[in-house]
């Protein structure tokens, strides 16, 4: 069976740019995360930008985003995460390598 070759975390990250906006495109209630058990977002996110607080909160960084939507796919909790684009020009940019 083909595979996808071994690629660590910094590669990953080192063949995006983000043009970063002022304006967070995805906000987190962090009220709603202390009720929430499953911290799904933490494993969901690719880009490794939902961290656990040991009193059971979450912290979130919205500035190295693919942009991917799997957060709010994944979240359980009504209005825990507020989804947008960036406006228009910024956020992800793919990059060949
Ligand atoms: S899955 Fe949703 S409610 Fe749970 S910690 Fe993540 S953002 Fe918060
Ligand atoms: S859209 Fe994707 S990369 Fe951005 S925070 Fe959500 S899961 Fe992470």
């Amino acid at each position: 069976m083909n595979r996808w070759p071994e690629i660590s975390f910094e590669d990953r990250m080192s063949t995006v740019h983000f043009d970063v906006h002022e304006r967070a495109h995805i906000t987190v209630d962090g009220d709603s995360c202390h009720g929430c058990t499953t911290k799904a977002c933490v494993v969901a996110c690719p880009a490794n930008l939902f961290v656990p607080t040991s009193d059971g909160g979450i912290v979130f960084n919205y500035e190295q985003c693919f942009e991917c939507g799997t957060c709010y796919m994944v979240c359980n909790v009504e209005g825990a995460i507020t989804w947008t684009y960036p406006d228009g020009g910024h956020g992800v940019v793919f990059r060949r390598t």
